[in-house]
């Protein structure tokens, strides 16, 4: 039988290091929140491939919906030859992304695909070059993603030179004692020290900061982005390819701030674990770009529209939204309660937005002292007890949960569970001998 160890080794001599090692397990399948090994081991999924199976992993509806798509066209390029899935799910989004205007849709296969074409769209309409994103920010490795994104090494350091005119100011953070008052405080000066707002075509943001940590932007900062945009005629580029598709107990994030995006980009939960992103935006803002300037071969698989329709149908049947909700709830009070007591004197900070829920590992209770040792050791130990956690953040100290909304209340806590454990263990080798 091969083993985890046989496929790590072949692993490690075919390919190069710089793709991250999270764990040496091969998975062999997959059913909702559950995944086994080649080695029959089974675990909790916290994970869901990156935010990607909020509906699950392998959901009937989905599957039932892809095979039938096989029997009948798997690729023909949209842009060649149409076919209708494409139309409909570009309907769907049209109707779904917040915004009391015309929009529409064009689609893509990666997140950072998505980001890039935003960009070239908001070139194109506002005839504007310069962009401003965040400190800590996370949208993607090609060039033009990286650049935008907000964190040194490993995402920029060394890939220069990155795209010229992206400007960054920092994101509210509380924890870390940045308001959105410091926040907006920051882009004024921008403003009027470097960058006329005249010259900048688009403000990109994520509403809840992902791979930054797990960051929810308070809603007066994106109303105030919002302003911002309409005062200078600069384009909000909103980024839900992490928060999008009921993950935060909203279908998207920006809901609970009750703002539109001009400009919005999709991926990861839209195809259920098929690849497939999208730009959906303001209409007159999309007919910008000329025929022929936007496009892919791959843009709009049948199977992943196919996968997509199905994925949408889900969270509406199986209420995913309201799901998400609960299951934040859930975790917010267990987490909150370890945060309060003196065991766990770690957990500097538990936050998120709905179903997406993070903790800060940090010594002593001190923001000021970032624990990521502490949080490397923890998802090594918790994925030996059966358990995929991810971590994320600037300092590499915070752990978050992205379980499948099809979670049960039951296999949940069993997940939190291994979790406590896995954290006192952790603790427990952490302690000076
Ligand atoms: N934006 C955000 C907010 C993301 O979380 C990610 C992926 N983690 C991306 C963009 C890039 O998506 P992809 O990996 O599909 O290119």
């Amino acid at each position: 039988m091969t083993t985890n160890a046989d496929l790590t080794e072949r692993r490690i001599a075919a390919i190069p290091s710089a793709l991250s090692r999270h764990l040496d397990v091969f998975i062999a399948r997959a059913e909702n929140a559950e995944l086994w090994d080649i080695e029959g081991n089974r675990y909790i999924d916290f994970a869901s491939g990156i935010a990607v199976t909020n509906t699950g992993h392998r959901h009937p509806k989905v599957i039932e919906r892809v095979r039938r798509q096989l029997d009948c066209v798997t690729h023909t390029s949209f842009q060649t030859t149409p076919y209708a899935d494409y139309v409909t799910v570009c309907e769907r989004l049209n109707d779904l992304v917040p915004g009391d205007f015309p929009k529409k849709t064009y689609l893509v296969s990666t997140g950072a695909e998505a980001i890039e074409n935003a960009v070239k769209i908001a070139r194109a309409a506002t005839g504007r070059q310069a962009f401003v994103a965040f400190g800590g920010a996370f949208h993607g490795r090609t060039l033009m993603a990286t650049t935008l994104t907000g964190k040194s090494v490993p995402y920029k350091h060394g890939f220069g030179p990155l795209v010229p005119d992206v400007w960054h100011v920092p994101y509210p953070v509380a924890y870390r004692g940045l308001s959105s008052a410091d926040a907006l405080a920051a882009l004024e000066t921008l403003f009027r020290t470097e960058l006329h707002p005249s010259r900048v075509a688009g403000i990109v943001v994520e509403p809840v900061q992902g791979e930054g940590g797990f960051n929810p932007a308070p809603a007066d900062f994106l109303q105030a982005l919002r302003r911002i945009c309409d005062e200078h005629g600069i384009l909000l580029i909103v980024d839900e390819i992490q928060t999008g598709f009921a993950r935060t107990g909203r279908m998207f994030a920006i809901e609970h701030a009750g703002i539109a995006a001009d400009l919005m980009t999709l991926a990861k939960g839209l195809g259920g674990g098929f690849p497939i992103a999208a730009v959906t935006g303001r209409a007159d803002v999309m007919e910008k770009v000329p025929p022929g300037g936007i496009g892919g071969t791959f843009a709009g698989n049948p199977l992943s529209c196919a996968a997509a329709l199905a994925v949408l149908d889900v969270i509406a049947e199986e209420k995913l939204v309201e799901r998400a909700a609960v299951i934040g709830e859930r975790l917010s009070a267990t987490l909150g309660q370890w945060q309060r007591s003196n065991a766990f004197a770690c957990i500097g900070d538990v936050r998120g937005l709905g179903s997406m829920v993070a903790f800060e590992l940090v010594h002593d209770r001190d923001p000021g002292r970032p624990w990521p040792e502490l949080t490397k050791r923890l998802t090594q130990i918790a994925a030996g007890r059966g358990l995929v956690l991810l971590s994320c953040g600037v300092y590499g100290n915070v752990i978050r949960v992205l379980a499948p909304l099809t979670i049960s209340d039951a296999l949940l806590d069993e997940g939190l569970s291994v979790l406590r454990q896995s954290l006192e263990a952790a603790l427990k080798e952490m302690e000076p001998v």
